[in-house]
Formats: C-alpha cells, structure tokens, sequence
C-alpha cells in the first residue's frame, strides 16, 4: 500500500506544507500541499529536492563514546553523570546547551525546561540567535511580547510592500511567489526592496534602493521624520495605543533628508519616491530578515520600521503591518519554549519574578533560572575560557555557523565534555564530540513547527528509524530521568509534550501574554495526530481567533500600550586603509545552512556548485582578477579563499559571500573564519554583514 502523509519542509521560516508519497517498495516523493494555508502547493527549489536528500549516507546510526560504538545506556549514563558533576562542583553556570531551529517544539521545549527549570540555568542559546533576535528584541521593546502581528495574506492584499533586508526571491522563495503572483494581479501594488546588493528580489521591485550597510536606521529615522512634517501621523492612534511618540521623534526628527542621503549613499530622487510612497500609500507592509537583524544596530533598526508602522496606525488591519520573516523552520517554534537564554518560556520574562514563579509552580521545579544566561557568542566565550564544563549542541553545526568560527572550534575541541546529537557523523562539530548521539532526520521524527505567521504544523514521520536513532527529546528526558528528574520528564511521546506547552501558555493567562494555544492543551495523541495547520492564538475554547494583531491596540506592556523607541542613527563605515572593502554574507537558493542536507543533491548543487566573493567590475578591475579566479578575503579574524564572481549586481566597495560551503567541499571556504563575533547591544545577536575586509588576487 502506498502511504501519504501531510508534513512540513524543514528548511527556512516559510514553513510549506508537503505530501510525501512512500510507495511498497519503500521510493520516497514529495509535493506541495495544496491544502497548507501558507503555500497552496507550491514549493521551492529545496522542497521539491526533500526526496533526494534523505538517504542514510553518512548518517550515525549508533551512539558513540570517543569514536567507539556504546551502547544507549552507557551513553546516556555518561552525559547524566558529566552534567551532575560539573553542576556539583562547579554550579549550574557550567553547564550549556547549544540548540537550533532545526529542533521541533517538543524537543525545544523538554531541552529548555531541563536546563532552566532543573538544571537551575539559563545557559540554553540557539543558532536562532544569529538570525531573528534583534526582532525578538525590538518586538518586546516597541510591543511589550515578541509578537509578529501580520499574516502571509497581508503581502498579498498590501498596495506597498518593503522588502528589508530580505533576498525574498531566494530565502523564502514560496512567499516570494505569493508576493510576484499578487504583484502580476494588480500591477498597481508597488514593491520597494532596501538591499546594498541588487538582489533577485530586486527584479521585481518597483525601487530598489541600494543603500550602504546597516544605514537602515537613518533611513527609517528619515522618515519617521517626513511623516509627521507631512502630516501623515495617525494622531487618534498614536494617541489610544502608543507613549514615547514624542521622546523618539526629538531623536529622529533632528535626522534631516541630507543626513539621510548622506549616510545612504542614495539619489535624492530615489529617497523622496520611497518617502512619498510610504507617506500616500495606507496599505503598507514593511518585511524584514538578516539584513536588518544581523548588525549591530539590528534592534533599532526594527524599531526604526516598527515606530513608522505605529506612527501611521498601519498594524494588524489586513494589508498593514510590519513583518519580521524568520530564517528557520522553527525559529518560531524555538522563541515559544523560551529556547533563547533570555526567554523563559510560553513567551513569559525570565526577569519577570511572578513569571518565573508561575513556571516554576506550572514544572514542580526544584530551581528556576534567575537571571538571562550566555547568549550564543557568549556562550561560546565561556566554552573558551573554561567557565563552561560540559556543552550539549544539538542540531546545528556551530563550527561552520558561528561568527570567528575558528575560535569556536578551537573552544568546543578544548572543552572538557562535549555532547552532539545530530543526524550526520562528519560534520566539523560533530568530530569534536566525546559523546556521540544518534538523531532522528526530517521524515522520522514527530512533531510541530511555527513558522513566520504565526501558523504550528506538523511534522510527521514517514520513515522508519535508522539504526539506533532516537528523536532529541528522547535523549534529554532519559539524562533527566538519570538525574533524577523523571516524574517531570515521563512523556510517553511528543503529543505529551505538546499538550503540556500548551497547558503552560493559558496557564494562569488573562490575555496578559500574547502566547496562548490553551485550545490545545489535554490532546489525545489521535487528536495531536490530526492536528492541521492553526495560527496562534487560540486560547481555551476560543479556536480560529484573531489572526491579527493589534489593530486596535492591546499590546503587551502593563498599561496595554506600545512603546516608540528614539533610535539615532551611528556611525557605520567600518572600513580602514587595510580593510578597505565591505563583506555582506547571506544564503544562495539552493543550498540551506551548512549544506548538511541540500549538499546531497546534485540538482541543487547544479545552481551554484562552488563558494564565492561577488563582486563589482570595476573593484575587479583595481584588484586585478578575472571572472572565476581565486580571491582571498582577510579581515583582522582570519581569511578564507574563494572564486570571483564579477557582476554589476554588487555595489563597489562591497562584497557578498554565501555562508554555506565549508572546509570540507573547498579548501578555506568558511566564511565565518573571517567575520567577528561583534553583536548587537540589546540582542547578542552577531553582525554577519558589514564586515571591513582587504581582497586580493590569490
Ligand atoms: Fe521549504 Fe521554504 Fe522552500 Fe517552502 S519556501 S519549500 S519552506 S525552503
């Protein structure tokens, strides 16, 4: 018999519906869901791919102790032993966790409550880091919770849509088709696309503006400014739902056009169109990805999108709002357990102390969390320096990933105790590990995903377990239950899990937190496995609720309103005499992270099968090389050597890098090698662009 089954792509933050078909003989196909409200059916390149990717190569398929096959109890009574002693010895602080949004919310959440509510520690960060927490954290500054307040639908139905920061066409191609397919429908809709490079998403925008990097705040400052010199502040809004309005416009409005054109780089006629655009225009949607998020202005640069968005009441009303587009399949999901070591969990403050009691009563839990723990660089700081005993990556490949990445391998390979759990043996975290554990892939493993409306989907599995493989929050209830805390952690599946998450967002919940899906709590596992698509929220007996977000107010700080927040521009050329070019890193469209997966299919290597240093023709010219010959790029952290790629797409000066390829496919390919770990003052999150870098012929 032939099986279908309805699951969710597990690359980026678009989070499509798929059909996967197994027939008799055990052949693997995928198609879009025509059913999934985020995708219709459509998939992208890397959907379409899922088949191709999920062979057991390379796979571990037993756990291992120092490169040895052990056995599941030996492993596992060897991580519960390690953590127990460092945290005897040397307390909670010693111990880490180093997440992903790979993860499925079940596992996320048994591996926060462990390390917050057990362990006594908040030392639990994600590679979400690196991607969307300066919006989490503008998100709680302007909105009081990390509320994303719009729906794919709003892209479709706006007459102005900005595009950020974000290469749509490639990063969340789907959205991008829905965006293109609307666009070709009412050709009156204007696309705007802020982005130093001329990306493919630039094709279809109506203005592009290539302006320098991380300029975004003085741009959005500008025209904080401009709407209410042209009178286009919604004054009976601003004045029911918002404070600060003045405060932050006495920062902004001292950022005047010719500032604003000279820290962009821009023509005038360009920013006086974007601002007559965006001041005439009433259904406007404002998205927002890396190129906002990973700097190290990157909160303020939200907050500059989000006061324009409160300024003018264009929020949560259909075609309105700002929208910030998270990279992973589950960064969503992540930020609703509290997987990042500033968050608690079910969207609650780890600084708040009734928060903190009410989870801790909610768990039974010996010793809460008191204080934030290391965010991802911190973390790995701490790992440096030996503060950190024992390390628990789970998911994620931080020797490719983290920014000054030799300096993080040379952290984790010194580290007293390391645990990866992980579906590959090789990759280049997974050969520094002590203890080696075997995890479920995409098509195995059970669970739900939130994607970046807000919608949770299932992730069902398809396929039997390879070998030993058991799913993560497996792995982290059994060294729970070695600990001694098995009562707390006896889920017989992840449909438990869930209905507790669930339990645990209404719980003592009267509207005072945004995340809320008591609807689900107490599920049957029949009724888990008949989960379609929601979007949260969906409190106790209130199913298919509001989609939206504060059209009428309603935010989450105690007096309900929201904050506008006086960003002012800083200084950002950090170019010098030695470093006299600007490093943009970013995705191609065919590959995902660090190639783990996408890299097994030809098809998709077919698109672009080497690294890259983009650049302009005429920078070309000056250094001297030729399409497809090697560059080295050095900055003060290290050097990679990759193939020149010489468009007119690139603006001079500048420098794009995809952050896929490894050591492993391309001698000095890693990218990160050669950016540092500075970040963001409110959200730790690193500053993957705008990176001051020398280029020379190789
Ligand atoms: Fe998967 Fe994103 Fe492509 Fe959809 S758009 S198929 S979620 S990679």
């Amino acid at each position: 018999m032939e099986k279908k089954v309805h699951t969710t792509c597990p690359y980026c933050g678009v989070g499509c519906g798929v059909i996967a078909t197994v027939t008799r003989k055990g052949a693997v196909s995928v198609k879009g869901d025509p059913e999934h409200p985020s995708n219709y059916g459509w998939l992208c390149s890397k959907g379409s791919a899922l088949a191709e990717t999920i062979d057991l190569d390379g796979r571990i398929l037993h756990p291992e102790i120092d490169g040895r096959q052990a056995s599941w109890d030996d492993a596992l009574d060897l991580v519960a032993d390690k953590f127990a002693a460092a945290i005897a010895e040397h307390g909670p602080g010693s111990v880490a966790f180093y997440v992903s949004g790979q993860l499925l919310t079940e596992d996320y959440y048994v591996a926060n409550k462990l390390m917050k509510g057990f362990f006594g520690s908040a030392n639990i960060d994600t590679n979400s880091r690196l991607c969307m927490s300066s919006s989490v954290a503008g998100h709680r500054r302007a909105f009081g919770a990390d509320t994303v307040p719009g729906v794919y639908e709003d892209l479709e139905l706006a007459d102005l849509v900005i595009l950020a920061g974000s290469n749509l066409a490639w990063c969340h191609p789907v959205l991008y088709q829905r965006l293109a397919a609307a666009k070709e429908n009412r050709p009156g809709m204007k696309v705007v696309v802020i982005d130093p490079r001329r990306t493919m998403t630039a094709d279809i925008a109506d203005l592009h503006l290539a302006i320098r990097p991380d300029t975004d705040v003085a741009l959005f400052a500008g025209l904080f400014s401009h709407l209410v010199s042209n009178d286009a502040v919604d004054q009976n809004y601003v004045a029911a739902n918002t404070s600060g309005f003045a405060e932050a416009f006495a920062v902004a409005g001292c950022v005047s056009f010719g500032e604003v054109l000279e820290r962009t780089g821009l023509p005038s006629m360009q920013l006086r169109e974007f601002y007559r655009l965006f001041t005439t225009t009433e259904k406007v949607v404002t998205c927002y990805s890396q190129g906002v998020n990973q700097s190290s202005s990157g909160t303020d640069k939200v907050n500059a999108i989000l006061n324009c968005h409160l300024a003018t009441g264009r929020i949560g009303r259909p075609g309105t709002g700002p929208f910030s587009l998270t990279g992973q399949p589950n960064a969503m999901g992540g930020r609703e357990v509290g997987g990042l070591a500033n968050m608690l969990a079910a969207h609650m403050a780890i600084e708040n102390a009734e928060d903190r009691d009410r989870v801790q009563r909610f768990w039974g839990s010996p010793a809460i969390a008191e204080r934030p723990g290391l965010k991802a660089v911190d973390l790995f700081r701490a790992v440096a320096d030996g503060r950190v005993k024992a390390l628990w990556i789970m998911a994620t490949n931080p020797v490719v990933s983290m920014p000054d990445a030799d300096a993080v391998e040379a952290a984790i390979r010194a580290c007293p105790f390391v645990v990866v759990s992980d579906i590959l043996r090789q990759t280049d975290t997974a050969r520094h590990a002590h203890v080696l554990l075997p995890s479920l892939g995409w098509g195995e493993k059970s669970g739900t995903v939130t994607n970046s409306e807000r919608r949770i989907s299932r992730q069902r599995a398809f396929l039997d377990p390879p070998g030993e493989a058991q799913a993560d929050w497996w792995q982290l209830a059994e060294v729970a239950r070695r600990m001694g805390f098995g009562r707390a952690f006896a889920y017989e599946g992840p449909a438990d899990i869930f209905s507790e998450h669930a339990a645990l967002s209404a719980f003592e919940n009267a509207g005072t937190r945004d995340f809320d899906i008591g609807a689900y709590g107490g599920l049957t596992i029949n009724a888990y496995n008949e989960i379609a698509p929601f979007q949260w929220p969906q409190p106790a007996g209130q199913v298919n609720s509001e989609t939206r977000f504060f059209a009428d107010g309603g935010f989450y700080h105690t007096d309900r309103k929201a904050r506008f927040v006086a960003v002012k521009p800083r200084e950002t050329d950090r170019t010098r005499p030695d470093y006299p070019f600007t490093l943009n890193t970013g995705r191609v469209r065919d590959q995902w992270h660090t190639m783990t997966r996408t890299g097994k299919s030809a098809r998709l290597s077919s698109h672009i099968a080497e690294p890259f240093a983009e650049l302009h023709p005429r920078d070309a010219m000056e250094i001297g090389v030729g399409n497809a010959e090697l560059v080295e790029i050095r900055s003060q952290q290290g050097r990679a050597i990759v193939r020149a790629l010489i468009t007119e797409r690139q603006a001079r000066g500048s420098i794009f890098m995809p952050i896929h390829w490894n050591d492993q496919f391309a001698a000095r390919a890693r990218i990160n090698t050669v950016v540092p770990a500075t970040t963001d003052e409110f959200s730790g999150q690193p500053a993957s662009k705008n990176v001051a870098i020398s280029v020379r012929r190789f």
